[in-house]
């Protein structure tokens, strides 16, 4: 391949692989690389020949033609050389399985595709069509065929049709990558020519701009266009090329493209007029001229084209590391990432529990302050008052009163009043198992890394949650056991300590303290004794102050044991084994399962996705350029 077939067949690469990505330019003001690409756009009123002119520059019949507005939506044209005595096939963008080979049916295939964006109304439309020519007798070109320019709206078209269309034109001419293919036809004056016109406007200084003159053979006898063809009349950077097409008559007679070419030859060899000038006309030249101009612009643009496509690159590898790579597809690495993401989410909740994150503290405070103040509220005054511990100890005697001291009546009232614990106890394992429930929560939701796996975040949030109902209700049994443990065998010598008491001394200025609660506030006002009470009330007061005091020692011993306890069961737990289960279950599980559980946000996977498709997009393009821009 030589030098420019390689750098104009780079571009058309790149071209059609912009197109993929749905960048054909447009109002995206991102960095489109479609811009930054050379490109021919023929530009002319209507049925100045520009169907012609592209077509003999590609050597095929196969542009739909007809009277009035025909193309009505870019056509993109990638010529593409191919070896001598290989077969010419075309193959368009949009049905990139099927090679035509019948170009009768290109033309047919191109009317349907218009019509499918349009509809069958004269509309138009800038979405371009993709059309890529495989021939041994083209020259590598990309040419986009526009809609002619008109100067009125016909029937069945909108009034701003004319505008539309100029609008469309001018948004591919305009880009400085555009080389304009301005085709007037020599039988108008140049000075009315549209194509002109709008060259002119986009490109002043006439540097990109190809005055292309149709239609010679069609000037009045007698006359030429040798003021325009020698830029006499306007002049332009490029030299003006004329050309002769195949009239209607040639077209309705089915004059083939090599005759015409012949036939064109011949013109300018035989051309009184041009003859000085043959080797300077016709459409065979015109496609020379235009692959040598490319070929100038494109080696001209590369450094630039490569340092966008270099910054391009970082930006996509930016935003792809923000959004998280793309998740490993066999099961071992499936399984790895998991794991990695269970990792750092146990790592922040680990933050949370020992500190440097807010949280832990919060399991403190229920030790500190919420189990000490639901110890003190117990209603051991109610349970210990005068008339309650009469009535216990007396209905603990039976017929037989007690001889020395109330034994079963102590009992009774220590049992009574332990069981009260159990709800305190209870109380500060749920308190803490609803803290560590909301650490959970925020941990999830400060692990950045599992944003993207929502199912997985799901799993992990219902495997804790597990986890902690387990821990709640070992740590439940083990405080309640705690307590048990309170009323199942009393301290024997607490009451061994207790002086004496004398029978019947009924000596009130010795009762203790009467009606006393373990926390100390004053009891309930003792009712008067009955005169058939066997004991004095002072009797009694001092065996409901004996058990308060004993149910305060308890007391202070369970609002120690039972944070050690929850600690032990709960809190311990979910720091070293919040998630064991989980590993175990994850271990276990089929393949499928594991991908199901990295399932990620759509939205987010169609993001990566089309940053990956650019990235590599960008990629090949920069190692095309590079295997080709240093050949000289
Ligand atoms: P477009 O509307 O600009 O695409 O123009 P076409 O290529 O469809 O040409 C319009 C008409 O002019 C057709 O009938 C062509 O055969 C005819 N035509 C185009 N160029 C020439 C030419 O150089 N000589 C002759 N005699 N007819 C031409
Ligand atoms: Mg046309």
């Amino acid at each position: 391949m030589t030098t420019m077939e390689s750098l104009i067949g780079l571009v058309n690469r790149i071209q059609r692989a912009c197109t993929v990505l749905g960048d054909y330019g447009g109002s995206d003001s991102i960095f489109s690389l479609w811009e930054a690409l050379p490109s021919v756009a023929v530009v002319g009123g209507q049925s100045s020949g520009k169907s012609s002119v592209l077509e003999s520059i590609v050597g095929r019949d196969f542009l739909p033609r007809g009277s009035g507005i025909v193309t009505r939506r870019p056509l993109v044209l990638q010529l593409h050389k191919t070896d001598e005595g290989t077969q010419e096939y075309a193959e368009f963008l949009h049905l990139s399985k099927r090679r035509f080979t019948d170009f009768g049916m290109v033309r047919k295939e191109i009317q349907e595709e218009t019509d499918r964006i349009t509809g069958k109304t004269k509309q138009i439309s800038p979405v371009p069509i993709h059309l890529s020519i495989y021939s041994p007798n083209v020259v590598n070109l990309t040419l986009i065929d526009l809609p002619g320019l008109t100067k009125v709206a016909v029937e069945g078209q909108p009034e701003s049709i004319v505008e539309d269309i100029e609008n469309m034109v001018r948004s591919y001419v305009e880009k400085p990558n555009s080389i304009i293919l301005a085709i007037s036809p020599a039988n108008q004056d140049i000075a009315t020519s549209d194509a002109i016109k709008l060259a002119r406007e986009v490109d002043p200084t006439g540097e990109r701009t190809f005055g292309v003159l149709t239609k010679l053979d069609l000037m009045d006898k007698g006359t030429n266009a040798l003021d325009v063809i020698e830029g006499r009349s306007y002049r332009l950077q490029h030299p003006w090329v004329g050309v002769v097409n195949r009239s209607q008559a040639d077209i309705n007679k089915n004059t083939d493209m090599v005759l015409a070419r012949r036939k064109e030859r011949e013109y300018f060899a035989t051309s009184p007029d041009y003859g000085h000038l043959a080797n300077r006309m016709g459409s065979e030249y015109l496609a020379k001229l235009l692959s040598k101009h490319l070929e100038t612009v494109i080696r001209a643009r590369i450094p630039s084209i490569l340092s966008m496509i270099n910054k391009s690159i970082d930006e996509l590898e930016s935003e792809l590391d923000h959004l998280g790579r793309p998740v490993a597809v066999d099961a071992g690495a499936q399984l790895y990432t998991i794991l990695e993401l269970c990792r750092a989410f146990n790592r922040i909740f680990k933050e949370h529990l020992d500190g440097g994150r807010a949280g832990g503290d919060r399991i403190y405070g229920v030790f500190d302050n919420q189990l000490p103040a639901a110890l003190r509220k117990l209603p051991f005054d109610r349970h210990l008052s005068l008339q309650n511990v009469r009535k216990v100890v007396s209905e603990a005697d039976g017929y037989q009163p007690h001889l020395i001291a109330p034994e079963q009546g102590y009992r009774r009232l220590i049992e009574g009043s332990l069981s009260y614990f159990r709800g305190p106890a209870e109380a500060s394992v749920d308190a803490v198992h609803f803290v560590l429930k909301e650490l959970v929560r925020k941990s999830l939701a400060e692990t950045q890394e599992l944003k993207r796996f929502p199912t997985l975040q799901a799993e992990i949030a219902a495997a804790c949650n597990e986890a902690l109902e387990r821990f709640r209700n070992e740590s439940k049994k083990t405080t309640l056991r705690l307590v048990d443990m309170e009323s199942s065998y009393l301290t024997v010598d607490f009451f061994r300590r207790l002086p004496q008491e004398m029978e019947n001394t009924g000596n009130p200025g010795n009762p203790g303290k009467p009606g006393s609660t373990p926390a100390g506030r004053p009891g309930t006002t003792p009712a008067p004794a009955p005169a058939m009470d066997r004991y004095s009330e002072g009797h009694f007061r001092r065996i409901g102050s004996n058990v308060s005091s004993y149910v305060g020692m308890v007391s202070e011993t369970l609002r120690n044991t039972i944070p050690k306890a929850v600690v032990h069961c709960q809190v311990k737990e979910a720091n070293t084994s919040l998630l064991n289960h989980f590993y175990i279950q994850i271990g276990k599980r089929e393949a499928k399962h594991l991908s199901q559980l990295l399932d990620e946000d759509p939205a987010l996977m169609e993001r990566r996705h089309q940053c990956a498709k650019r990235l590599e997009l960008y990629k090949s393009a920069r190692d095309e350029i590079d295997s080709v821009a240093w050949i000289r």
